[in-house]
């Protein structure tokens, strides 16, 4: 098909052409004296990103789910006890897999679409009087039903038990895309991946693991060696991985870095923001409901759009593709068929978004959704022209400087 692919699913994400030039490499001796040159800036400018003032940050040549692993089994042991709410896919394959692990996963059922539990979480710490419940699992962005938890009030429901599990905190859907604090919110290990708010291809699972969390690895039984923090801690120490890394995506990931922090980490989360706010404008005036029930869980990052009784999400997933070259996310498991997901997370701004918007429009009507033409752009597009926070892109006409003229040099 003619023309770009338009990416809108949660990850990945676009990649900058710039990121993916720097990919573009030869490859290089990774036991060369120069490779730590690039490592050694990576580390700490991750560390900015997580929000993370103390402990350190863990590079596996994973996805996401790598990372998680490495979480869990760098500091448990099998047997512990652990507490995890499930609200979505994501929530939901995290305790899988802490059960695969041989962990005791008690899981607290929630609603999907609404968030994190901190009372409930709260009264279950406060119950363990024998503090057998070593760490509390929470996913602050659930990419499967665009709801955005509240970690710092899941911090200060585990301040008022007195509890002293380790906070488990999975990013992947949030970091670098929404402001995340994990030295604040006093997170032990944060788990991100390349592919979503860094802008790579997914290939990096990322840990970030407080001082705490790095004490408990000392006790930690739980097999792991790929995943080991410990071979990880040796080789990083003087710049180098205790394996071959994936050259490419550390030169991107670099790339992906300087980005962030061009555009300023509270302007990269401000767009998101407010590109999610438009997002939400389109679709209320398609008269269609978030998954989301609460305004205070909207995610910035993935918006899941319930679809009228009687519809397939999947068939405006799949129309969206097929014919308009739009990919879009499709509803996973217990809400699969009753919603599609935008993903506006990444590198985008709002040309971006009001094409995608406009293709949902085209999709949703061809497979009988009644929606009037330009309902959503419009709205979105009210919602973005109101509030716009650079006030010195709107030029005046008048100022307006440009090649009007077609004859003349233009250096004249
Ligand atoms: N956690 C969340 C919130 C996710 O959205 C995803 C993937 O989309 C994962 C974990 C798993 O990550 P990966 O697919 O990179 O293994």
């Amino acid at each position: 098909m003619a023309g770009r692919n338009f990416l809108f699913v949660p990850g990945p994400t676009n990649i900058p052409d710039r990121v993916t030039r720097s990919m573009v490499i030869a490859m290089e001796d990774h036991r060369s004296s120069k490779f730590p040159e690039l490592t050694r800036t990576l580390f700490p400018d991750l560390k900015r990103v997580f929000g993370c003032a103390e402990g350190q940050v863990f590079i596996f040549p994973s996805s996401g789910t790598g990372a998680w692993e490495a979480a869990l089994a760098n500091t448990l042991s099998p047997g512990d006890r652990v507490l995890a709410p499930r609200f979505g896919q994501f929530s939901h394959l995290w305790i899988d897999m802490m059960q695969r692990l041989g962990l005791d996963v008690q899981v607290i059922e929630v609603e999907w679409g609404e968030g994190a539990p901190e009372d409930k979480i709260g009264e279950m710490l406060r119950a363990d009087n024998a503090h057998r419940i070593k760490g509390v699992m929470v996913v602050h962005n659930e990419t499967a039903t665009g709801v955005a938890s509240d970690i710092g009030a899941v911090r200060r429901a585990m301040d008022e038990s007195r509890h002293p599990a380790l906070l488990y905190v999975d990013g992947v859907s949030s970091i670098a895309s929404m402001d995340f604090r994990m030295t604040e919110w006093r997170v032990d290990l944060a788990v991100a991946g390349s592919q979503k708010g860094l802008m790579l291809p997914a290939g990096l699972g990322i840990v970030c693991a407080s001082e705490k969390a790095l004490a408990a690895t000392k006790t930690a039984k739980c097999a792991r060696v790929f995943f080991d923090f410990a071979d990880m801690q040796r080789a990083n120490v003087d710049g180098y991985f205790p394996y071959t890394p994936s050259l490419p995506l550390l030169y991107g990931l670099r790339t992906s870095l300087d980005m962030l922090f061009e555009e300023g980490l509270e302007q990269v989360y401000a767009r998101h923001h407010r590109l999610a706010a438009g997002v939400r404008e389109a679709v209320g005036a398609w008269g269609l409901a978030t998954c989301c029930r609460h305004p205070r869980w909207y995610s910035d990052t993935v918006t899941a759009v319930m679809v009228p009784e009687g519809i397939n999400g999947a068939h405006v997933v799949d129309v969206a593709f097929r014919r308009y070259n739009l990919a879009l996310g499709a509803g996973l498991s217990k809400v699969a068929g009753k919603l599609f997901r935008i993903g506006h997370l990444g590198d985008l701004n709002e040309m971006m978004l009001l094409g995608a918007l406009a293709g949902t429009e085209m999709a949703m009507a061809d497979v009988g959704i009644g929606i009037e033409f330009g309902s959503g752009v419009g709205a979105a597009q009210d919602y973005w022209r109101r509030t716009d926070p650079v006030p010195k892109r709107r030029v005046a006409h008048s100022e307006v400087v440009y090649a009007s003229h077609s004859t003349g040099s233009i250096n004249a």
